[in-house]
Protein backbone atom coordinates (compact mmCIF):
# COMPACT_ATOMS: atom_id res chain seq x y z
CA UNK A 1 0.00 0.00 0.00
CA UNK A 2 1.32 3.21 -0.78
CA UNK A 3 2.54 5.84 1.90
CA UNK A 4 0.78 8.70 0.91
CA UNK A 5 -2.97 6.45 0.75
CA UNK A 6 -1.36 4.89 4.23
CA UNK A 7 -1.05 8.42 5.95
CA UNK A 8 -4.11 9.85 4.30
CA UNK A 9 -6.47 11.13 7.21
CA UNK A 10 -9.00 13.19 5.44
CA UNK A 11 -10.02 11.63 1.53
CA UNK A 12 -12.08 12.96 -1.18
CA UNK A 13 -13.38 10.61 -2.90
CA UNK A 14 -15.06 11.66 -6.17
CA UNK A 15 -17.64 9.05 -8.32
CA UNK A 16 -18.62 10.22 -11.71
CA UNK A 17 -22.30 9.64 -13.29
CA UNK A 18 -21.27 6.52 -15.14
CA UNK A 19 -19.84 4.42 -12.38
CA UNK A 20 -23.52 5.05 -10.23
CA UNK A 21 -25.76 4.96 -13.10
CA UNK A 22 -26.40 2.50 -15.44
CA UNK A 23 -25.94 3.99 -19.17
CA UNK A 24 -28.40 1.91 -21.08
CA UNK A 25 -31.32 1.60 -18.35
CA UNK A 26 -30.50 5.12 -16.60
CA UNK A 27 -31.09 3.07 -13.31
CA UNK A 28 -29.19 3.46 -9.47
CA UNK A 29 -26.33 0.74 -9.69
CA UNK A 30 -27.05 -0.47 -5.98
CA UNK A 31 -24.57 -3.46 -5.74
CA UNK A 32 -21.84 -1.23 -6.97
CA UNK A 33 -22.78 1.28 -4.14
CA UNK A 34 -23.19 -1.05 -1.64
CA UNK A 35 -20.03 -1.77 -2.18
CA UNK A 36 -18.21 1.66 -2.44
CA UNK A 37 -20.44 1.86 0.98
CA UNK A 38 -18.32 -1.02 2.46
CA UNK A 39 -15.33 0.52 1.50
CA UNK A 40 -16.42 3.63 2.97
CA UNK A 41 -16.82 2.11 6.45
CA UNK A 42 -13.82 0.57 6.49
CA UNK A 43 -11.66 3.52 6.18
CA UNK A 44 -13.86 5.15 8.57
CA UNK A 45 -13.29 2.53 11.02
CA UNK A 46 -9.49 2.65 10.68
CA UNK A 47 -9.80 6.05 11.41
CA UNK A 48 -9.61 7.68 8.15
CA UNK A 49 -12.09 10.94 7.47
CA UNK A 50 -14.41 10.82 3.96
CA UNK A 51 -16.20 13.00 2.51
CA UNK A 52 -17.39 12.00 -0.92
CA UNK A 53 -18.54 13.75 -4.14
CA UNK A 54 -20.84 12.12 -6.40
CA UNK A 55 -22.30 12.84 -9.42
CA UNK A 56 -25.47 11.18 -11.21
CA UNK A 57 -28.41 13.70 -10.23
CA UNK A 58 -28.89 14.57 -13.91
CA UNK A 59 -28.38 10.91 -15.36
CA UNK A 60 -30.62 9.39 -12.73
CA UNK A 61 -33.46 12.23 -12.86
CA UNK A 62 -33.17 11.93 -16.72
CA UNK A 63 -33.98 8.62 -16.84
CA UNK A 64 -37.08 9.36 -14.68
CA UNK A 65 -38.35 12.09 -16.28
CA UNK A 66 -38.16 10.30 -19.45
CA UNK A 67 -36.13 12.76 -20.59
CA UNK A 68 -34.52 11.66 -24.56
CA UNK A 69 -30.57 10.54 -24.77
CA UNK A 70 -28.52 12.98 -26.07
CA UNK A 71 -27.74 17.04 -24.46
CA UNK A 72 -30.08 18.63 -22.43
CA UNK A 73 -31.51 22.16 -22.53
CA UNK A 74 -30.36 24.08 -19.10
CA UNK A 75 -34.02 23.76 -18.09
CA UNK A 76 -34.07 19.97 -18.49
CA UNK A 77 -30.82 19.04 -16.72
CA UNK A 78 -31.99 21.58 -14.02
CA UNK A 79 -34.78 19.30 -13.62
CA UNK A 80 -33.14 16.07 -14.06
CA UNK A 81 -31.29 17.53 -10.99
CA UNK A 82 -33.67 17.77 -8.80
CA UNK A 83 -35.64 14.27 -9.31
CA UNK A 84 -32.07 12.89 -9.19
CA UNK A 85 -30.22 14.07 -6.31
CA UNK A 86 -33.27 12.80 -4.24
CA UNK A 87 -32.83 9.08 -5.20
CA UNK A 88 -28.98 9.97 -4.56
CA UNK A 89 -30.05 11.14 -1.23
CA UNK A 90 -32.30 8.11 -0.67
CA UNK A 91 -29.96 5.99 -2.00
CA UNK A 92 -26.79 7.04 0.05
CA UNK A 93 -28.47 7.17 3.36
CA UNK A 94 -30.17 3.65 3.45
CA UNK A 95 -26.66 2.63 2.30
CA UNK A 96 -25.46 4.42 4.81
CA UNK A 97 -27.62 3.89 7.69
CA UNK A 98 -26.91 0.15 7.10
CA UNK A 99 -23.97 0.62 7.94
CA UNK A 100 -24.61 2.34 11.16
CA UNK A 101 -23.26 5.57 9.44
CA UNK A 102 -25.17 8.90 8.91
CA UNK A 103 -25.18 10.33 5.46
CA UNK A 104 -25.60 14.08 4.75
CA UNK A 105 -26.50 16.03 1.36
CA UNK A 106 -24.45 18.75 1.19
CA UNK A 107 -25.21 20.82 -2.43
CA UNK A 108 -23.13 23.67 -3.26
CA UNK A 109 -22.89 26.55 -6.10
CA UNK A 110 -19.68 27.95 -7.01
CA UNK A 111 -20.22 31.05 -4.56
CA UNK A 112 -19.73 28.37 -1.36
CA UNK A 113 -16.04 27.75 -2.38
CA UNK A 114 -15.25 30.57 -4.22
CA UNK A 115 -16.57 33.65 -2.07
CA UNK A 116 -14.46 33.65 1.12
CA UNK A 117 -17.41 34.31 3.20
CA UNK A 118 -19.56 31.89 2.52
CA UNK A 119 -16.30 29.37 1.63
CA UNK A 120 -15.70 29.59 5.80
CA UNK A 121 -19.39 28.61 6.05
CA UNK A 122 -19.10 25.53 3.66
CA UNK A 123 -15.44 25.06 5.28
CA UNK A 124 -17.00 24.58 9.15
CA UNK A 125 -20.03 23.50 7.82
CA UNK A 126 -18.20 20.47 6.54
CA UNK A 127 -15.49 19.90 9.61
CA UNK A 128 -18.87 19.70 11.99
CA UNK A 129 -20.33 16.79 10.24
CA UNK A 130 -17.09 15.09 10.45
CA UNK A 131 -16.24 15.56 13.95
CA UNK A 132 -20.29 13.98 14.50
CA UNK A 133 -19.24 11.34 12.58
CA UNK A 134 -20.97 11.10 9.50
CA UNK A 135 -20.73 10.84 5.83
CA UNK A 136 -20.78 14.23 3.57
CA UNK A 137 -21.81 13.89 0.55
CA UNK A 138 -21.54 16.69 -1.42
CA UNK A 139 -22.71 17.72 -5.35
CA UNK A 140 -23.06 20.79 -7.28
CA UNK A 141 -26.36 22.14 -6.90
CA UNK A 142 -27.66 21.67 -10.25
CA UNK A 143 -31.28 22.90 -9.35
CA UNK A 144 -30.19 26.39 -9.51
CA UNK A 145 -26.91 26.50 -11.12
CA UNK A 146 -26.89 27.67 -14.66
CA UNK A 147 -24.43 27.12 -17.39
CA UNK A 148 -22.32 31.16 -16.63
CA UNK A 149 -22.23 30.57 -12.82
CA UNK A 150 -20.97 26.54 -12.31
CA UNK A 151 -18.35 24.60 -11.28
CA UNK A 152 -19.89 21.87 -14.54
CA UNK A 153 -18.39 19.49 -14.00
CA UNK A 154 -17.74 17.32 -10.49
CA UNK A 155 -14.23 16.55 -10.48
CA UNK A 156 -12.59 20.14 -10.48
CA UNK A 157 -15.92 20.53 -8.06
CA UNK A 158 -13.95 17.76 -5.92
CA UNK A 159 -10.65 19.58 -5.91
CA UNK A 160 -12.57 22.60 -4.50
CA UNK A 161 -13.98 20.67 -1.94
CA UNK A 162 -10.40 18.68 -1.21
CA UNK A 163 -8.68 22.15 -1.37
CA UNK A 164 -11.32 24.11 0.61
CA UNK A 165 -11.16 21.29 3.55
CA UNK A 166 -7.55 20.66 3.30
CA UNK A 167 -7.95 16.97 2.83
CA UNK A 168 -4.34 15.61 2.13
CA UNK A 169 -5.88 13.01 -0.07
CA UNK A 170 -8.28 13.22 -3.69
CA UNK A 171 -9.74 10.42 -5.67
CA UNK A 172 -11.17 10.75 -9.13
CA UNK A 173 -13.28 7.37 -9.33
CA UNK A 174 -14.27 7.17 -13.05
CA UNK A 175 -13.82 4.44 -15.86
CA UNK A 176 -10.50 5.64 -16.82
CA UNK A 177 -7.79 4.30 -14.30
CA UNK A 178 -4.92 6.90 -15.02
CA UNK A 179 -3.31 9.05 -17.43
CA UNK A 180 -1.84 7.56 -20.69
CA UNK A 181 1.22 8.93 -22.53
CA UNK A 182 -1.27 8.69 -25.43
CA UNK A 183 -5.16 7.29 -25.56
CA UNK A 184 -5.00 3.97 -25.04
CA UNK A 185 -8.03 2.94 -26.56
CA UNK A 186 -6.41 3.85 -30.16
CA UNK A 187 -2.55 3.93 -29.23
CA UNK A 188 -1.34 0.08 -28.37
CA UNK A 189 1.90 1.16 -26.48
CA UNK A 190 -0.15 3.80 -24.50
CA UNK A 191 1.24 3.88 -20.53
CA UNK A 192 -0.51 4.20 -17.32
CA UNK A 193 1.78 6.86 -15.45
CA UNK A 194 1.97 5.79 -12.07
CA UNK A 195 2.94 9.23 -10.97
CA UNK A 196 3.01 12.50 -11.48
CA UNK A 197 5.27 14.94 -9.86
CA UNK A 198 4.91 18.05 -11.93
CA UNK A 199 1.93 19.10 -14.27
CA UNK A 200 4.22 20.50 -16.92
CA UNK A 201 2.82 21.15 -21.01
CA UNK A 202 3.82 17.54 -21.86
CA UNK A 203 1.45 15.70 -19.20
CA UNK A 204 -1.19 18.26 -20.14
CA UNK A 205 -1.02 17.53 -23.33
CA UNK A 206 -1.64 13.98 -22.40
CA UNK A 207 -4.86 14.54 -21.52
CA UNK A 208 -6.74 13.78 -24.70
CA UNK A 209 -10.10 13.63 -23.98
CA UNK A 210 -11.50 10.47 -22.92
CA UNK A 211 -14.62 11.34 -21.34
CA UNK A 212 -17.76 9.05 -21.64
CA UNK A 213 -21.02 10.30 -22.55
CA UNK A 214 -21.98 10.18 -19.14
CA UNK A 215 -20.17 12.37 -17.42
CA UNK A 216 -19.35 16.10 -17.80
CA UNK A 217 -15.39 16.04 -16.80
CA UNK A 218 -12.80 14.00 -19.40
CA UNK A 219 -8.83 13.90 -18.85
CA UNK A 220 -8.79 17.79 -19.40
CA UNK A 221 -11.03 18.58 -16.45
CA UNK A 222 -9.47 15.78 -14.66
CA UNK A 223 -5.89 17.88 -14.99
CA UNK A 224 -7.49 20.97 -14.31
CA UNK A 225 -8.44 19.09 -10.64
CA UNK A 226 -4.68 17.97 -10.23
CA UNK A 227 -3.73 21.28 -10.30
CA UNK A 228 -5.85 22.90 -7.68
CA UNK A 229 -5.15 19.90 -5.81
CA UNK A 230 -1.63 19.98 -5.89
CA UNK A 231 -1.70 23.80 -5.45
CA UNK A 232 -3.38 22.80 -1.95
CA UNK A 233 -1.32 20.33 -1.03
CA UNK A 234 -3.45 17.70 -1.37
CA UNK A 235 -2.05 14.41 -3.68
CA UNK A 236 -4.39 13.44 -6.11
CA UNK A 237 -5.22 9.91 -7.47
CA UNK A 238 -6.72 9.12 -10.76
CA UNK A 239 -8.33 5.42 -10.36
CA UNK A 240 -11.12 2.97 -11.86
CA UNK A 241 -14.26 2.36 -10.32
CA UNK A 242 -14.87 -0.09 -13.10
CA UNK A 243 -14.44 -2.76 -10.63
CA UNK A 244 -16.53 -3.62 -7.26
CA UNK A 245 -14.76 -1.97 -4.24
CA UNK A 246 -12.87 0.10 -6.02
CA UNK A 247 -11.22 1.69 -3.08
CA UNK A 248 -10.30 -1.44 -1.21
CA UNK A 249 -8.99 -2.39 -4.68
CA UNK A 250 -6.79 0.71 -5.36
CA UNK A 251 -5.34 0.42 -2.09
CA UNK A 252 -4.07 -3.36 -2.61
CA UNK A 253 -3.34 -3.64 -6.33
CA UNK A 254 -2.29 0.45 -6.67
CA UNK A 255 -3.25 0.73 -10.67
CA UNK A 256 -3.57 4.18 -10.80
CA UNK A 257 -2.26 7.85 -11.18
CA UNK A 258 -1.01 9.41 -8.70
CA UNK A 259 -0.29 13.39 -9.34
CA UNK A 260 1.95 14.15 -6.04
CA UNK A 261 1.58 17.65 -4.08
CA UNK A 262 4.79 19.43 -2.43
CA UNK A 263 3.90 20.09 0.47
CA UNK A 264 0.95 19.51 2.89
CA UNK A 265 -2.66 21.07 3.20
CA UNK A 266 -1.79 22.91 6.25
CA UNK A 267 1.24 24.32 5.01
CA UNK A 268 0.05 25.16 1.35
CA UNK A 269 -3.45 27.00 3.46
CA UNK A 270 -1.09 29.15 5.68
CA UNK A 271 1.27 29.78 2.64
CA UNK A 272 -1.99 31.08 1.10
CA UNK A 273 -3.16 33.14 3.69
CA UNK A 274 0.08 34.45 4.47
CA UNK A 275 1.11 35.41 1.51
CA UNK A 276 -1.43 35.37 -2.04
CA UNK A 277 -4.45 37.51 0.27
CA UNK A 278 -4.41 40.76 0.16
CA UNK A 279 -5.45 42.13 4.24
CA UNK A 280 -8.23 44.96 3.80
CA UNK A 281 -7.60 45.82 7.66
CA UNK A 282 -6.21 44.93 10.63
CA UNK A 283 -6.49 43.89 14.43
CA UNK A 284 -4.30 45.57 17.03
CA UNK A 285 -3.23 43.64 20.11
CA UNK A 286 -0.49 44.48 22.55
CA UNK A 287 -0.77 41.13 23.87
CA UNK A 288 -1.56 38.58 21.10
CA UNK A 289 1.70 37.72 19.86
CA UNK A 290 3.20 35.10 22.89
CA UNK A 291 -0.68 33.62 23.10
CA UNK A 292 -0.89 33.30 19.12
CA UNK A 293 2.65 31.69 19.17
CA UNK A 294 1.48 29.31 21.78
CA UNK A 295 -1.13 28.06 19.11
CA UNK A 296 -4.10 30.08 20.13
CA UNK A 297 -7.19 31.55 18.11
CA UNK A 298 -6.85 35.63 18.14
CA UNK A 299 -9.95 36.48 20.75
CA UNK A 300 -12.09 39.47 20.93
CA UNK A 301 -10.99 40.10 24.37
CA UNK A 302 -7.32 41.69 24.13
CA UNK A 303 -7.94 43.16 20.39
CA UNK A 304 -7.83 47.53 21.17
CA UNK A 305 -8.40 48.48 17.65
CA UNK A 306 -10.19 47.53 14.50
CA UNK A 307 -8.80 49.17 10.97
CA UNK A 308 -9.96 48.91 7.52
CA UNK A 309 -13.17 48.32 6.38
CA UNK A 310 -13.83 44.08 5.67
CA UNK A 311 -16.09 41.43 5.62
CA UNK A 312 -16.23 38.23 7.40
CA UNK A 313 -14.06 35.77 5.31
CA UNK A 314 -11.46 38.51 3.69
CA UNK A 315 -7.59 38.59 5.14
CA UNK A 316 -7.05 40.74 8.21
CA UNK A 317 -3.83 41.30 9.88
CA UNK A 318 -3.15 41.51 13.36
CA UNK A 319 -0.61 44.05 14.67
CA UNK A 320 1.13 44.21 17.86
CA UNK A 321 0.79 47.71 19.59
CA UNK A 322 3.99 49.22 18.27
CA UNK A 323 2.42 48.30 14.42
CA UNK A 324 4.67 45.37 13.62
CA UNK A 325 2.56 42.23 11.86
CA UNK A 326 2.49 39.11 13.91
CA UNK A 327 0.20 37.18 11.37
CA UNK A 328 -2.89 37.18 9.12
CA UNK A 329 -6.07 35.32 9.40
CA UNK A 330 -9.35 34.52 7.68
CA UNK A 331 -11.42 36.76 9.69
CA UNK A 332 -14.84 35.74 11.32
CA UNK A 333 -16.98 38.77 11.30
CA UNK A 334 -17.23 42.05 9.49
CA UNK A 335 -15.57 44.96 10.54
CA UNK A 336 -18.40 46.60 11.84
CA UNK A 337 -19.54 43.77 13.91
CA UNK A 338 -15.75 43.19 14.93
CA UNK A 339 -16.05 46.73 16.76
CA UNK A 340 -18.63 46.25 18.46
CA UNK A 341 -17.03 42.68 20.62
CA UNK A 342 -13.24 43.70 20.68
CA UNK A 343 -12.47 44.53 24.60
CA UNK A 344 -15.14 42.32 25.19
CA UNK A 345 -15.23 38.25 26.61
CA UNK A 346 -16.31 35.50 24.19
CA UNK A 347 -19.30 34.73 26.19
CA UNK A 348 -20.73 38.41 25.83
CA UNK A 349 -20.58 37.99 22.03
CA UNK A 350 -24.71 36.98 21.25
CA UNK A 351 -25.91 39.30 23.58
CA UNK A 352 -23.79 42.09 21.71
CA UNK A 353 -24.44 41.21 18.29
CA UNK A 354 -27.90 39.33 18.77
CA UNK A 355 -26.57 36.75 16.88
CA UNK A 356 -24.28 33.43 18.28
CA UNK A 357 -21.05 33.98 16.58
CA UNK A 358 -17.60 32.25 16.22
CA UNK A 359 -15.98 32.62 19.83
CA UNK A 360 -12.70 33.91 17.72
CA UNK A 361 -12.52 37.02 15.85
CA UNK A 362 -10.19 34.67 14.06
CA UNK A 363 -9.71 30.88 14.15
CA UNK A 364 -5.92 29.48 14.33
CA UNK A 365 -6.83 26.88 11.83
CA UNK A 366 -7.48 30.07 9.65
CA UNK A 367 -4.13 32.56 10.33
CA UNK A 368 -0.53 32.16 9.06
CA UNK A 369 1.89 33.29 11.73
CA UNK A 370 4.70 35.67 10.92
CA UNK A 371 7.84 34.16 11.16
CA UNK A 372 10.21 35.55 13.18
CA UNK A 373 12.39 38.41 11.97
CA UNK A 374 10.77 38.09 8.80
N1 LIG B 1 -23.36 17.41 -10.94
C1 LIG B 1 -23.71 16.53 -12.03
C2 LIG B 1 -24.74 15.51 -11.60
O1 LIG B 1 -24.83 15.18 -10.45
C3 LIG B 1 -22.53 15.77 -12.59
C4 LIG B 1 -21.39 16.58 -13.13
C5 LIG B 1 -20.29 15.67 -13.68
O2 LIG B 1 -20.59 14.59 -14.19
O3 LIG B 1 -19.10 16.01 -13.58
O4 LIG B 1 -25.46 14.98 -12.38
Amino acid sequence: MRREWQKARRIVVKIGSALLVDNGAGVLRSAWLDALCDDIAALRKSGKEVILVSSGAIALGRNVLGLPKGPLKLEDSQASAAVGQIHLAHAYESAFRARGLAAAQVLVTLGDTEERRRYLNARSTISTLLKLGAVPVVNENDTVATNEIRYGDNDRLAARVASMMSADCLVLLSDVDGLYTAPPGSTPDARRLEEVADITAEIEAMAGDVGSELSRGGMVTKIEAAKIAVAAGTNMVIASGKVLNPLSVLASTGVCTWFLAHSDPVTARKRWIGGTLEPRGAFVDAGAAAALASGKSLLPAGVTRVDGAFERGDAVAIRSAEGAEIGRGLVAYSHTDAAAIIGRKSGEIADILGYLGRPELIHRDDMSLRKKGS
